[in-house]
């Protein structure tokens, strides 16, 4: 009979995709369902990209490509880390793989021995885990402070470190909280993991152009260049520029690193895509302004979708500093009874509720090791996201 290898025996099937069948489910039998657990723009990829992936295919560019990213990919991966990161890195410092998830894999495949601790600053994207999980890592959470957003704290990370701390893995703006480190507390981060040579920093960038209200972005290898021998810096095309699909991302760092990642890339993908890396240069060399154009409409629709939470009772929302999700908290409503009787224990019963009463799909925060929070995205029309608070409104007005 069928076995599961232990290496995935702990990884359950995770609760989002759980709730997403419900939803569809629901959707399918005619309920007027609205799900906001999507993790990717709603915009369409630029048409000067899709122009050069057509491109790419008539002039043949199908065949294999170099393993971790062609030459002129990596050139563009080295101009946007310069242009907008004053970071600089040669080609055999630069790897490229099928999205930023990819790259977090081989990162983690390359350097994790059973029992090695990787430290997630929680709340936490669920697949950081299970990627560690399946790595033969060890996971180490460590939760973030209310007051700061939920960052984390420099004296919590502290107290974390082990001598078998291999990396500590920050996101930031965040998925799931929105948050995002500015200079000075990236910095007093920085300041621990200087004083711990064996941990490495991984630094996902990816929601980098999603930051709003002017904040100026910042990534650790610029803010400590005396570090970068010990940090590897992840980003990738899925959530700048509606890209998600293209499966395209890309990291830098020690060339040792990059090496030892391509291994793995070696065994699994062999390369990322060859129409994909053409398209990914057009999106990184191209016009920019789309940026800034959709970087403003998310900021509208979090301001309007935080304020409209944080005024609904038993819920408190943040305006959160980037990313497109918001993550209330919901703590208030634990331990209340809904008009149908149902009693509310805790966020899983509150999504769950929401989703089967009220038809609402949302995320509960024990998905990404945060309980007593659920995760909206905002990645998704003003209409829907107007009537989601409608009916999160109406339907917390009824908890006694
Ligand atoms: N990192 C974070 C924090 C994400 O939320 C996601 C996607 O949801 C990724 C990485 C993966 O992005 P990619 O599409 O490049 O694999």
């Amino acid at each position: 009979s069928f076995r599961r290898a232990a290496r995935i025996q702990a990884i359950a099937v995770s609760e989002i995709l759980r709730i997403g069948e419900t939803a569809r489910r629901m959707k399918s039998e005619g309920r007027p369902v609205i799900v906001l657990g999507a993790g990717e723009p709603d915009f369409d990829t630029p048409s000067w990209v899709k122009e050069a992936a057509k491109a790419a295919i008539d002039a043949g560019q199908t065949k294999y490509t170099a393993l971790d990213g062609t030459p002129a990919m990596k050139d563009a991966v080295i101009g946007k880390f310069e242009r907008e990161n004053g970071l600089r890195f040669r080609r055999d410092e630069v790897t490229v793989g099928a999205g930023a998830k990819q790259i977090l894999y081989n990162a983690f495949m390359a350097t994790l021995d059973p029992g090695d601790e990787v430290i997630l600053a929680a709340p936490y994207w669920t697949s950081y885990a299970d990627i560690v999980a399946i790595s033969g890592g060890a996971v180490v959470p460590v939760r973030g402070r209310p007051e700061t957003g939920l960052r984390l704290d420099p004296a919590d990370l502290e107290a974390a470190i082990t001598p078998r701390t291999r990396w500590l893995l920050l996101n930031s703006p965040s998925n799931p909280s929105g948050s995002a480190y500015d200079a000075e507390s990236l910095g007093a981060i920085l300041d621990v993991i200087a004083r711990h040579p064996q941990v490495w920093l991984m630094m996902d960038d990816i929601y980098e152009h999603l930051l709003y209200d002017d904040r100026a972005f910042v990534t650790a290898a610029a803010l400590r260049p005396d570090l970068a021998n010990r940090i590897l810096t992840i980003n990738g095309v899925s959530k700048a520029y509606a890209m998600t699909g293209w499966r395209l991302g890309y990291g830098a760092g020690p060339a040792e690193l990059i090496a030892a990642m391509a291994v793995v890339q070696s065994q699994s993908t062999s390369n990322p895509s060859s129409i994909s890396q053409a398209a990914a240069i057009a999106a990184l060399e191209g016009p920019q302004e789309i940026l800034a154009e959709r970087r403003a409409a998310f900021q509208a629709r979090r301001d309007r979708i935080s304020e409209r939470l944080d005024n609904c009772p038993g819920i408190t929302c943040r305006k959160p500093e980037g990313a497109f999700y918001v993550f209330p908290d919901c703590t208030g409503l634990i331990g209340g009874r809904t008009a149908s009787g149902r009693v509310l224990e805790n966020d899983s019963t509150v999504a769950r509720w929401l989703l089967e009463e009220h038809d609402v799909a949302v995320v509960p925060g024990s998905c990404f090791g945060q309980p007593g929070h659920f995760r909206i995205s905002y990645a998704a029309a003003q209409s829907e996201l107007d009537m989601a608070c409608d009916r999160i409104a109406a339907a917390v007005a009824d908890v006694a």
